[in-house]
């Protein structure tokens, strides 16, 4: 079956006084219908950059590179109004914090009735109030408050309110960033579900970006693991977390078991700069496995068995790497 979305070598470069700043690096990802793709990593790794790359919400004068092949079409390069059309019907978004926001002087009811007759115009107003009632009660919002106002509503009943603006569209693709973060862990746990049904009731497509690899345990078919603006690894989620390939991969791993058990484990070091990377595998400063081929050469990307994929010198083909290169990096 063909991918709902095919990102190939997309590039994102934010301009800064020090020069552009490489958030997202040459990503390839596929996410299928029906299928939720989890993005983890460390603070700054760039998920956010990626999920706003692919629906072209970047700031004026963001370089963007790349493609985003959606049903056949670039995204990449599309006028923004055609890009504008496609938002919510088609490109759902979820965002933690502002972009989209409730109108504190429109009721619930008027917030669905605009978004619904935005793009199908010929809804009764009755029909209106059945879908956005449906899509109210599967984020846990009662239909008697369908008359209210936003400040009427605690700050994750809003996040609620935001979520179910964005499914009732039954968006083809959604992409939801950190959607559960101000939100307790009840209705994290909810919301989490609710995205899982999704995608066996109507298809979906879902990119999910979160800090929790507990919810990407819990939620996801697929994980990508971002690290400096590149995926060093992508594969399915449980053999990602039963077996990681990715040094990287391990001690985010190792961090998570750590906060659980209320053990010390942080990953040593600091995540690298995008502006001036270092050079060979960005991530061989902090690595415990590091060679003398990492601190020299980026990696190149191995593909393992099962859709899976990573970037590490340590999967390098027999031969791979040249003699005496293979030796601990001092
Ligand atoms: P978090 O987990 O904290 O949300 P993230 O993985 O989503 O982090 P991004 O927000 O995508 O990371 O940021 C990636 C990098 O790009 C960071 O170094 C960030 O400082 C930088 N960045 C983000 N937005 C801009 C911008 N508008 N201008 C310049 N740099 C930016
Ligand atoms: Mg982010």
């Amino acid at each position: 079956d063909t991918p709902v979305v095919s990102v190939r070598d997309l590039r994102v470069y934010y301009g800064t006084p020090k020069g552009p700043a490489r958030a997202v690096d040459r990503v390839s990802l596929d996410i299928r219908a029906g299928e939720t793709l989890g993005v983890v990593g460390e603070s700054g790794s760039g998920k956010s950059t990626l999920g706003r790359g692919i629906l072209g919400l970047l700031p004026e004068g963001t370089g963007l590179a790349g493609e985003v092949l959606y049903q056949g079409q670039n995204l990449v390069g599309l006028p923004k109004d055609e890009l504008r059309k496609m938002r919510g019907p088609e490109l759902g978004l979820i965002f933690q914090e502002p972009m989209t926001r409730l109108n504190p002087l429109l009721r619930i009811q008027e917030h669905f009735e605009e978004t619904l007759r935005q793009h199908h115009p010929k809804l009764t107003k009755d029909e209106i109030r059945k879908r956005a009632l449906n899509a109210l009660g599967r984020t846990g919002i009662p239909p008697t408050r369908y008359k209210q106002y936003p400040h009427e509503f605690s700050g994750g009943m809003r996040q609620r309110i935001m979520i179910a603006l964005a499914l009732v569209l039954e968006p083809t693709l959604l992409i939801a960033d950190e959607p559960t973060t101000a939100l307790d862990v009840i209705v994290e746990a909810q919301i989490i579900r609710l995205l899982a049904d999704l995608k066996r009731t109507s298809g979906t497509a879902v990119m999910l970006i979160t800090h929790n690899l507990g919810i990407v345990a819990e939620a996801c078919d697929r994980v990508a693991v971002m690290y400096g603006g590149k995926i060093v690894e992508e594969g399915n989620a449980r053999q990602v977390f039963a077996d990681p390939q990715h040094p990287y991969t391990r001690e985010l791993l190792a961090s998570t078991i750590a906060l659980e058990t209320r053990e010390l484990h942080t990953i040593p070091g600091v995540p690298p700069s995008l502006i001036t990377p270092p050079p060979g595998c960005l991530f061989h400063p902090r690595c415990p496995d590091a060679m003398k081929i990492c601190a020299a050469l980026a990696p190149p990307e191995e593909h393992l068995e099962g859709r899976r994929r990573v970037q590490c010198w340590r999967h390098a083909a027999p031969g791979g790497i040249p003699a005496g290169q293979d030796a601990p990096l001092e």
